[in-house]
């Protein structure tokens, strides 16, 4: 299977599908990891609120992969506003996952009961600047709470959202699509809380003779999402990337696209409420 790339809005390209590891255990992120690396991912996401980006640098470093063949994303804790704040939060990633730089540093949520998110994403664009990561981006960052990053004339070059077959987000796809911003679609399976493996989804699949998992994962992928699933299985690990050889039709994707419920379709939380 060969991993399409993207090219992001600032020039870099994104391996298209990764392997995501929110709550992955600390203790077991450096082997699952390896296997994930074994697998063929090259594109992983973690966050410094996971408490595993040291087990993720253990695994990059041991795996002897090229720097530049690995594409690692992190995020900054809703606790570390402000210039000084981010500046230590991304230098204290660097160090724990044992890299001179990542390649997508991500405000990991609004946050709107902390005060305005400018000055933070200011201090993004000037450490991308200096080169302590490639790209920059947001994360939960919905129509809501766009307008006030776009205002500052730093565009993100990704919003990774929380996005599935009946969690569709229309309204912040259409104005991250406006500036050219890629979605990187969260719980893109649904984070195991929704049944996704009857109905249309379960007989496209059985029609092409694949799982309901890469059925979906190919959807994301047909519509220009990032997705990085998580699996703690070797077997689940190579099901998942091989859904970038599985070819859906038009009418498949147009099939998966009305399994939007709108706002009714949410399973975790409001951007709005967490702080
Ligand atoms: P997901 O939709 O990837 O679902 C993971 C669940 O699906 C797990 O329970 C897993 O066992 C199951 N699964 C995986 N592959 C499967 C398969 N082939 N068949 C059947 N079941 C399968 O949800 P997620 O892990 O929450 O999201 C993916 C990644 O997105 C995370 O690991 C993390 O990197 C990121 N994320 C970001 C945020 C954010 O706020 N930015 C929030 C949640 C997750």
């Amino acid at each position: 299977t060969t991993i399409p790339t993207l090219q992001l809005n600032d020039g870099r390209t994104i391996p298209q599908l990764g392997f995501g590891v929110f709550k992955v255990d600390p203790a077991e992120t450096e082997r699952i990891v390896t296997e994930a690396l074994e697998a063929g991912y090259r594109h992983i996401d973690t966050a410094t609120i996971y408490g595993n980006e040291e087990g993720v640098g253990r695994a990059l470093a041991a795996s002897g992969i090229a720097r530049d063949e690995l594409y690692v994303t992190t995020k900054l804790w809703n606790d570390r506003r402000g210039e000084a704040a981010a500046r230590e939060a991304l230098g204290a990633s660097l160090e724990m996952l044992g890299l001179d730089h990542v390649d997508l540093y991500l405000i990991h949520w609004p946050t709107p009961a902390n005060g305005s998110p400018v000055e933070t994403w200011q201090t993004l664009a000037a450490m991308r600047d200096e080169g302590l990561t490639s790209s920059i981006g947001v994360s939960n960052f919905d129509e809501r709470y766009l307008p006030e990053i776009l205002e500052t004339g730093i565009v993100p070059a990704v919003n990774q959202i929380e996005l599935h077959p009946q969690f569709q987000q229309r309204a912040a796809v259409e104005l991250s699509a406006q500036h050219d911003i890629k979605i990187e679609a969260w719980g893109p399976l649904g984070q195991g809380k929704v049944d996704y493996s009857t109905g249309v989804i379960g007989e496209i699949a059985q029609r092409l003779g694949v799982s309901w998992a890469q059925v979906t994962l190919a959807w994301h992928l047909a519509e220009g999402r990032i997705v990085f699933p998580k699996s703690s299985s070797p077997e689940r690990m190579a099901e998942n990337l091989a859904a970038a050889s599985v070819q859906l039709t038009p009418e498949d994707i147009a099939a998966i696209d009305a399994l939007d419920q709108g706002a009714a379709g949410r399973v975790s939380a409001d951007p709005a409420e967490v702080s």
